[in-house]
């Protein structure tokens, strides 16, 4: 973990029993990581629809193996009792979440009215988390994107069962809030990126450093003139844990994400460029020959970034990693590997 905290947030969660649904994907394994480090009681329920158990190795967490889509009888013990819950499974990269679409759209929307439903009878007066996603703004007229932008979402193409189901799950969320009095939050999480990332995933940064590892052309859909934002994974886990640990954040939605942007092809250029500073080669230009042109699936977002000044504001909280830094941090976790 690359970023620090006050003493404030660590003893937030210090002795507190936290439950992460997803903790054993990319950012849940980060997530789970640092709540271990601040003396937090940690259990996972996750079934390795697209995280491994090798993401959480090394960690004390207690594992669950189980379907959040369904009732939580069902696989929580009957005297656990959370004082926390971060709800984040669910699919995350495009080609995975359009290949299990019910499970995505389920994980979203009754998964988390399953889990909120549980709070309310046990334990009231819990803080809930719903990790949300830029792709409720769908492909955006607004720029950059701020929380009260109401987005632009096809809601029968392919990215639906994703950006739909997370707009339930907002809803969800709300609805829970204002009729139960729930301690309810809710945060848009963009483009994020480094270790632990499924190198298969198809996202646009592990494909684009699966490539470079193997000597292989960038993959490019469309022009590749589309732009996206991204946030490194500490920068990220550092925000969520803030947007619980921060009184004044109950009930808000809040982007998280870093708001540099670059098209894809700007990224392909920077990924290529961290190759070689790690090779110890000279900086080149990247040429058409690494270049793979492909079609742009449908739907695809043309531009992206966050609007994070409510984050700042409410938080204290912005990105501290640059991108190039991380994708060093990243790219040579996977040589080690
Ligand atoms: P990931 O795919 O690495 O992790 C998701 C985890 O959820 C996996 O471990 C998976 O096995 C688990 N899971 C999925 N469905 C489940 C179910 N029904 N029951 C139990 N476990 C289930 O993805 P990630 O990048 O770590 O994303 C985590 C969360 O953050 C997701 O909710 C995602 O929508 C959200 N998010 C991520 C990004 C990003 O750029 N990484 C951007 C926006 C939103
Ligand atoms: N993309 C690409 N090459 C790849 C993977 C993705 O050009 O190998 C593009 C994709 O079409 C999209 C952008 O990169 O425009 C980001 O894709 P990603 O799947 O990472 O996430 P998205 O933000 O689209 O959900």
């Amino acid at each position: 973990m690359r970023n620090s905290f006050s003493q404030e947030t660590t003893q937030h969660f210090a002795g507190k029993k936290v439950l992460v649904t997803g903790g054993a994907g990319f950012i849940g394994s980060h997530l789970v990581e640092t709540l271990l480090s601040f003396g937090a009681e940690v259990t996972v329920a996750d079934n390795f629809l697209t995280g491994s158990r090798q993401n959480l190795a090394g960690l004390s967490s207690q594992l669950i193996e189980a379907n959040i889509n369904q009732p939580t009888t069902n696989y929580l013990p009957s005297d656990y009792i959370p004082d926390v819950i971060f709800h984040l499974a669910s699919p995350a990269s495009p080609p995975k979440y359009q290949a299990a679409p019910i499970e995505t759209y389920l994980a979203n929307s009754i998964g988390t009215h399953y889990l909120l439903q549980f709070l309310k009878e046990k334990n009231p007066a819990a803080q809930f988390l719903f990790a949300s996603t830029s792709e409720v703004y769908g492909d955006p007229k607004e720029h950059p994107q701020a929380e009260t932008y109401w987005g632009n979402v096809n809601p029968n193409g392919l990215r639906s069962c994703y950006d739909e189901a997370k707009r339930l799950g907002e809803t969800v969320c709300g609805v829970h809030a204002r009729e139960f009095g729930m301690d309810v939050r809710i945060i848009r999480i963009f483009n994020t990126y480094g270790p632990r990332m499924d190198l298969n995933d198809g996202r646009v940064i592990p494909d684009f450093i699966q490539c470079g590892l193997q000597g292989q052309p960038f993959k490019i859909y469309g022009d590749g003139k589309q732009t996206r934002s991204y946030c490194y994974v500490d920068d990220l886990v550092a925000g969520v844990l803030l947007m619980v640990a921060t009184p004044a954040a109950r009930a808000e939605t809040v982007n998280l994400g870093n708001p540099g942007e670059l098209t894809i092809l700007e990224t392909a250029q920077t990924v290529h460029k961290v190759f070689a500073a790690l090779a110890g080669q000279p900086e080149t230009t990247l040429e058409e020959s690494k270049l793979e042109f492909r079609s742009l699936p449908s739907d695809d977002p043309t531009r992206r970034r966050p609007d994070i000044s409510k984050a700042k504001q409410l938080l204290g909280w912005e990105p501290v990693v640059p991108f190039e830094e991380g994708l060093k941090y990243t790219i040579a976790s996977f040589q080690k590997k």
